[in-house]
């Protein structure tokens, strides 16, 4: 509001003092009009070129800004040169202003159109006031008729303050409304404007010499102004091609760093703050991947004005690539008005977009960076917001705020999902190993399946646990391959495994990227094909929280698996927050009670009763009961007690490789228990494994 208060003012205060001289202009009585026809012809002339020329303006770029410079430049100061400053403003006024009503009829822009005419009547009463002084010291009097080489003086400098006026009063206007310091705003491609404006005014005492000995001749002058126009023309359409994105037009990456280096020179002159923020969408690769890219194209022509509509004008929209955009929020009194826009952002993301009848749901992730806090220079706040981005799509927060101590955790993540993708390439996937658990029957003793729990034999480190690397994969994209990989992995095994034990059933983990996969349901069914392998003898694993995270697609999902004949466990029961209700509505057949319960049963009476209730109410709705992290005989027997179904821990076995839960099963481990114990494991020749 300050801000475009003063501008508000320096508008008036320019206009206000245009309107004065044009005052003074009008009672003037010495139009230095000659009283013949050829002089008359001769202003018509001009004047046709000068009004021609503000039709057609020649836009120049100033940094990221355009700037119009016309020809009538030109004939406004041959009209100033042969008839005096008080027809040129006259003539000049009267131009501006038509062109203005008739170019900007559809835009409210009057007080743009008073300043233009404003500015422009100062920039040439200053010029001609520079002759009249010269004049008057006696340096050279102008003869328009007769110009001679001494004239060129007082032209010249006449010129140069042409040139002055006019780029300091449009400058300082284009700085102040764009908040930037005027100082470094005029100093922007100065010597550009300055070459621009020679060529347009050296061309003035042309005109007039042209035009005292042949009046026609003036129209060749046309020719090289059309070639200045047509070429700057060019020029600016190339600068903003190598500085926007085509497909937005948006400003690109380039384009961005220079606007946040020239918000963060601003905010040190103005000590306030800015905050670069950087957006990825949510599942843009879905909807490219299902949809086509010419909808996925739809859909990010519509992000920039999203965007825009919840930012000030000051701050800045850019298109990095892909499916990122940068946010710049320029003068920040208050860090927390950057959390405030990027909440504000998410919110409008609600609303679903359009694409030819469809109506689709993004979500961004935002990560914010600050300056000062987090970096005094482009690209670090650049690279910052950049990190903070990723940790939030990994936490799911929707936006975070940069945060040193994550930096390198996540600059180490990100390598692992590089790797991580090279080892799911079709010749790498033997350093992604599949262990596998067995599950036994409390009653009997009978182990009657195993569940598989991935490794990863990364080249460099130890043998890597999955929660180190399915959390990576769930977010960068890479689960859906890794799962129909353990999947077609574990099914293989089972195959193997058949002669040993034919009824055995196999359980993979689910992530919930997996649930809300279309593909899912037919990529099991293939898979299952492929080995050969009846539906019941795939289960798959999903804990609480996977289901409570999208009800209505994950329950679709669920039913089509279950409709299928594929088994379906609650994992990690009693650490989510699934209620008694949902519960019921799922099509599982097993709940597998988290060990945390188990292992603090004998100790914790309030576990217990937790393990207790859980398998009566397994029981209730006729599901089987899963005890998971069973460590020793005394729990075995407890569960016992309680009539609990199966159990899994390490009391049974650890998870083994392939070769040794195969040499586990063929040396007894088919049937265990507190009385008969499976042997350990001998790592020896795997017979059963090819
Ligand atoms: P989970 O599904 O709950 O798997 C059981 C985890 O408990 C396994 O850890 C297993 O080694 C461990 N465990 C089993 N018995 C005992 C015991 O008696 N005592 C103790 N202290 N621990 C026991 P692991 O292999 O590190 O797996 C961790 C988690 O990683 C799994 O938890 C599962 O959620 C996830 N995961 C493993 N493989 C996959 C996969 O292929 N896909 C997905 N989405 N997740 C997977
Ligand atoms: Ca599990
Ligand atoms: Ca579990």
């Amino acid at each position: 509001m300050r801000r475009k208060n003063i501008v508000y003012r320096y508008v008036a205060m320019v206009s206000a003092a245009g309107l004065a001289v044009l005052v003074w202009a009008g009672l003037h009585e010495d139009f230095r009009i000659p009283p013949g026809t050829e002089g008359r012809l001769t202003l018509c002339v001009f004047t046709f070129f000068l009004v021609l020329g503000e039709f057609r303006p020649i836009k120049v770029s100033r940094g990221e800004d355009k700037e119009e410079i016309t020809t009538s430049t030109t004939f406004a100061f041959a009209i100033l040169l042969s008839f005096g400053t008080v027809v040129a403003v006259v003539v000049q006024a009267v131009a501006c202003l038509v062109s203005e009503m008739l170019l900007h009829r559809t835009r409210p822009g009057w007080w743009k159109s008073l300043f233009n005419v404003g500015q422009l009547t100062l920039t040439l009463a200053g010029s001609g006031a520079v002759l009249e002084l010269l004049s008057a010291l006696g340096v050279s009097r102008l003869d328009p008729q007769n110009l001679s080489p001494p004239d060129l003086g007082p032209i010249l400098a006449a010129g140069i303050t042409f040139f002055i006026i006019n780029d300091v009063l449009t400058g300082l206007g284009l700085a102040l409304s764009l908040d930037i310091s005027p100082i470094s705003y005029l100093r922007q491609d100065l010597g550009f404007q300055a070459w621009t404006a020679a060529m347009m005014l050296a061309l003035a005492p042309v005109a007039v010499v042209v035009a005292e000995n042949n009046l026609l001749l003036v129209f060749l002058l046309a020719i090289p102004l059309v070639g200045i126009y047509r070429g700057s023309h060019q020029a600016v359409l190339n600068e903003h091609q190598a500085l926007h994105d085509s497909l937005t037009g948006l400003p690109n990456r380039t384009l961005l760093r220079d606007r946040v280096h020239q918000a963060i020179l601003n905010c040190q002159r103005d000590e306030c703050g800015l905050a670069v923020m950087i957006m990825d969408l949510d599942r843009f690769k879905e909807i490219n991947d299902t949809l086509g890219h010419h909808n996925g194209d739809l859909l990010l022509k519509q992000i920039g004005p999203r965007l825009k509509a919840c930012l000030r004008q000051s701050d800045g929209v850019a298109r990095l690539g892909g499916d990122e955009f940068a946010v710049l929020l320029r003068k920040l009194d208050d860090n927390s008005t950057a959390t405030q826009v990027a909440a504000k952002i998410r919110r409008s993301f609600e609303q679903p977009f359009e694409l030819q009848g469809l109506s689709l749901n993004v979500e961004p992730s935002i990560g914010i960076a600050l300056y000062p806090d987090h970096g005094v220079d482009a690209d670090v706040l650049l690279q910052r917001a950049d990190v903070a981005m990723y940790i939030a799509k990994e936490n799911r927060s929707g936006f975070t705020t940069y945060i040193a101590e994550q930096d390198q955790y996540s600059a180490k993540r990100l390598a692992l999902a590089g790797e991580l993708r090279h080892a799911l390439d079709a010749h790498r996937k033997d350093e992604l190993l599949l262990y596998y658990q067995p599950k036994a029957e409390l009653s009997t003793g009978r182990v009657i399946g195993v569940e598989t729990l991935l490794r990863w034999q990364h080249p460099r480190h130890a043998l890597m646990p999955p929660d180190d690397f399915i959390p990576v994969a769930e977010h960068t994209g890479l689960i859906r391959p890794l799962t129909l990989y353990a999947i077609d992995a574990a099914l293989e095994q089972l195959r193997r495994w058949e002669s040993v034990c034919p009824d055995l059933t196999v359980a993979v983990n689910l992530s919930v990227q997996n649930l809300v996969d279309r593909h899912l349901q037919d990529d099991v069914a293939r898979l299952l094909d492929k080995w050969v392998l009846a539906p019941h003898r795939l289960r798959l694993e999903i804990t609480e929280s996977v289901i409570m995270t999208d009800t209505k697609r994950s329950l679709a999902a669920l039913a089509a698996l279950h409709e299928m004949g594929v088994g379906l466990s609650v994992d990690d029961f009693g650490t989510g927050h699934s209620s008694l209700t949902y519960l019921k509505q799922l099509p599982v057949s097993e709940i597998k009670i988290d060990k945390s319960f188990i292992m603090n049963m004998s100790a914790t009476s309030n576990d217990a009763v937790i393990v207790r209730s859980t398998i009566d109410l397994g029981r209730n709705l006729g599901m089987q009961v899963v005890a998971e992290g069973v460590e020793d005989q005394m729990t075995w027997n407890q569960l016992s007690l309680l009539g609990c179904d199966l159990v899994q821990g390490h009391y049974v076995s650890r998870a083994l490789s392939a070769g040794d839960m195969t040499q586990w099963l063929v040396n007894g481990g088919l049937t265990v228990g507190p009385s008969r114990l499976p042997p350990r494991p001998a790592v020896g020749p795997l017979w059963l494994d090819p």
